[in-house]
């Protein structure tokens, strides 16, 4: 008796350790809630294509929609920043929802799956949101700007010098998927991820790609001595970033936007000095068109540490969606246009439809 308790002490003692190690290795690992509709037609891994990241919290879902008709295959990319929940859940809209009837388009809802396992680091949002969706309850995760620190697995630099030599003077930017484009496949976990992204992109012969952020609202906080003060970011939100070879593209995409959904977005081309983010690295690095959208969440104000994230009254996440789903269709069918090559998609929400009620009746 006595030598079989001692026997489940050691066994229990060693799967203890066995799943201590396996933290250890692994980290957090954080796996959303994806529920692919039926325009989905092929699921895929991120490490398809760069096989380096099997087995970590850096490896993430590829959705393939494809007509297997010829036309324009375009890129969508949500969750570069973990923090940024309206562009993880228009990728999530767009697969759940979207069927492709000419031309590609390919999804990856959480480009950066590892920012996911942490909470929110600058202004402590709730890590998981509660939403009623068509099957009932269902979580949305909010995570962190950056690549969690265990999945790095080394300590943040001084100064992180990005594969394009840039310096950056906070070295937790070394974590920041969007400083480390075009990547290094023998550089850090987070470059890895960014050269994965671009082997992707060069692999599937992506046409355009629209990478989908969110920053800080136009809002003012009014001090109690009268003092309005401004969102540190506030020049992002509602901000087209296209590389400077999608600028004709971009400007008739947001004459179209205004037209399908009266709002207005500010064009900016690329800054070629500053280098390391998407818009520009992947414009340089392949033959696609590169995109780079930015919404208004009230999750990003420093201002305010109890921004609501989904259903604020005026920058609900149904807004913030339709702005970011609605921009990409416009871009697609900008270039569709332009190159003579077909893009069509259907059971993407109307904007007003979005509006006119809550986001989770376009989630499974
Ligand atoms: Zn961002």
């Amino acid at each position: 008796m006595k030598s079989k308790i001692a026997r489940i002490c050691r066994f229990t003692g060693l799967v203890a350790i066995l799943l201590l190690l396996t933290a250890v290795v692994w980290g957090k690992s954080t796996t959303p809630d994806i529920r692919p509709g039926e325009g989905v037609t092929e699921q895929r891994k991120l490490s398809d294509y760069f096989p380096p990241l099997k087995g970590t919290n850096l490896d993430t879902d590829v959705f393939i929609l494809d007509s297997g008709k010829p036309g324009v295959t375009a890129l969508l990319l949500g969750g570069t920043h973990g923090n940024e929940l309206a562009g993880t859940v228009s990728g999530l809209v767009m697969v759940e929802n979207s069927v492709v009837k000419a031309g590609k388009l390919i999804v990856i809802p959480y480009s950066n799956r590892s920012a996911l396992s942490m909470q929110d680091t600058r202004n402590h949002i709730k890590h998981r949101h509660l939403v009623q969706t068509r099957s009932g309850e269902r979580y949305l995760t909010y995570g962190d700007r950056r690549t969690d620190p265990e999945d790095q697995q080394t300590v943040d630099p001084d100064v992180y010098i990005n594969p394009k030599g840039y310096e950056l003077n906070n070295g937790a930017e070394s974590r920041n998927l969007n400083r480390t484009y075009p990547g290094n496949p023998e550089g850090t976990p987070t470059e890895q991820l960014s050269y994965a992204i671009i082997a992707l992109i060069k692999q599937e012969q992506v046409d355009l790609s629209l990478d989908m952020h969110e920053a800080d609202t136009p809002e003012k906080k009014i001090q109690t001595d009268g003092d309005y003060r401004p969102g540190g970011n506030k020049r992002l939100a509602y901000t087209l970033v296209s590389h400077p070879r999608g600028l004709e593209i971009a400007a008739y995409a947001l004459l179209a936007l205004e037209e399908d959904i009266h709002i207005s977005m500010k064009l900016e081309e690329s800054n070629t000095k500053y280098r390391g983010l998407s818009h520009l690295e992947i414009g340089n690095a392949t033959d696609s068109l590169s995109f780079l959208s930015e919404s208004p969440n009230p999750g990003q104000d420093r201002w305010r540490s109890d921004g609501d994230v989904i259903t604020d009254s005026k920058y609900p996440l149904t807004h913030r969606v339709g702005l970011h789903l609605r921009l990409f269709k416009q871009l697609a069918e900008a270039y569709a246009d332009e190159s003579g090559k077909a893009f069509v998609i259907e059971g993407l929400p109307e904007y007003e439809n979005l509006l006119a009620g809550d986001i989770g009746r376009f989630l499974n």
